[in-house]
């Protein structure tokens, strides 16, 4: 057992067992095998939204489920401890591109495609980094020249979530080339569908884990992007992102926690039932040790990662917040993974065991929506920030 959080409201029991019953039925069955043949399956889109999982930010106006940061971050756990690339998938989906477009969109934008993207009929990503702008991201080089009344989007992005089947993606593009407005002035996000002439998606990554999300690269082939799907300000995209990516990196925390919770239940399972020197492994001081230092990470990881959720949900400055938050889970995740690894022994090096999976699956969170470098870097900034 970790600490969890006492008080949980009505509603939030209700959607922690829905998103666990959810994850039993429709992930759990599937997880090992698509990881195994790095294959995504689709329908798992449509199945999420019919529970309303790709609209648990969105107000019920937009069909959405309109929850609280903190009861959305529940779901996404209970989802990334049986499936990390379901949940990374949610997390994207719902925390970018239909936040993106809530809160900086127009309303004929939000009319179109908030209430499909909440039902599931259409898949959001995120376009920002590309092959030469990673932690850098305003060094992006991806150009859109304005031309009557559309947008002409020349350049490549890469490492897009969900990219290959997404049907609306919110990809940043610089839209002033001049020097005074060169970094972060002068970028403007677009709402990109595939449909658009000069679209195409490039090379799928061959990735170490999260082996079921497909990663690829889309270019844009003087790709034509009409002016009504600029999301407002055309050369104010950057700020947009820098502002939803600092809510994404608690969908990431909360995936990272969930990660590391799967680890530590099968750790404490398997160090139950495996016997060495006429003992299970349980009995000895030092594996005892291990469980307990999991499990109190992931429980400081949770708490930090719900208090920055009701900051956030009260409108407080949360960016240190988040940080610290997605920093913490996300080398919590990476802890426990190895520490489960080593608890089964050599089955934790083999596919019998989900453990090696989960450690696959750990890496990431310390590399997306900001490396463990950068997030020490805002941490420390924001130290600073009021002087
Ligand atoms: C599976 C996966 C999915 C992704 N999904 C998306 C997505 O959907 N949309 C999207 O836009 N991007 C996505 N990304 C991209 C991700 O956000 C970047 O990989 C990440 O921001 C790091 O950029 P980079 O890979 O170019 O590394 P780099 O920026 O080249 O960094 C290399 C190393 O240098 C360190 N470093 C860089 N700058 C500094 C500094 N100033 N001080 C100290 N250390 C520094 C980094 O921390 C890192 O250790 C995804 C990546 C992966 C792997």
């Amino acid at each position: 057992m970790t600490w969890t959080l006492h008080d949980l409201t009505e509603e939030q029991r209700e959607i922690q067992g829905l998103a666990r019953d959810f994850a039993q039925r429709e992930v759990a069955p599937y997880a090992a095998e698509l990881d195994h043949e790095s294959r995504f399956d689709p329908a798992i889109v449509k199945k999420l939204g019919e529970v309303g999982f790709l609209g648990m930010l969105l107000p019920e106006e937009y069909e959405g489920l309109g929850l609280e940061t903190s009861t959305y971050l529940i779901a996404l756990e209970e989802i990334a401890a049986v499936d990390a690339s379901t949940a990374v998938l949610m997390s994207v989906h719902n925390s970018l591109p239909t936040q993106m477009i809530l809160r900086f969109g127009s309303t004929e934008q939000k009319d179109r495609l908030l209430r499909p993207m909440a039902r599931g009929e259409l898949l959001g990503a995120f376009a920002l980094s590309e092959p030469e702008a990673g932690s850098d991201a305003a060094a992006l080089t991806t150009q859109a020249v304005r031309d009557g009344d559309d947008w002409i989007l020349t350049g490549t992005k890469s490492w897009v979530t969900s990219g290959s089947h997404a049907d609306v993606i919110i990809a940043m593009a610089r839209t002033d080339t001049r020097e005074e407005r060169k970094g972060a002035r002068g970028i403007g996000a677009f709402i990109v569908t595939p449909d658009l002439p000069g679209f195409h998606v490039g090379k799928k990554e061959d990735k170490l884990g999260l082996r079921s999300s497909p990663t690829v690269q889309l270019n844009f082939d003087g790709m034509r992007v009409p002016a009504a799907n600029v999301l407002g300000d055309p050369h104010l995209g950057f700020v947009y992102a820098m502002k939803s990516l600092d809510a994404g990196r608690l969908g990431i925390a909360a995936q990272a926690i969930g990660i590391a919770r799967a680890a530590l239940d099968a750790s404490t399972s398997y160090a139950a039932e495996r016997r060495q020197f006429d003992a299970p492994i349980r009995d000895f001081q030092a594996i005892q040790f291990k469980l307990a230092d999991m499990s109190t990470r992931i429980s400081a990881g949770r708490a930090l990662l719900h208090l920055a959720a009701q900051a956030k949900d009260r409108g407080a400055n949360v960016k240190q917040a988040c940080s610290m938050a997605k920093l913490f889970a996300s080398e919590t995740a990476m802890f426990c993974t190895n520490q489960a690894v080593q608890i089964f022994g050599g089955y934790g090096y083999v596919k019998d065991y989900p453990v090696e999976r989960y450690f696959r699956d750990a890496k990431v969170t310390e590399i997306y929506e900001g490396t463990s470098e950068i997030q020490r870097i805002v941490i420390a900034r924001e130290l600073y920030a009021h002087d």
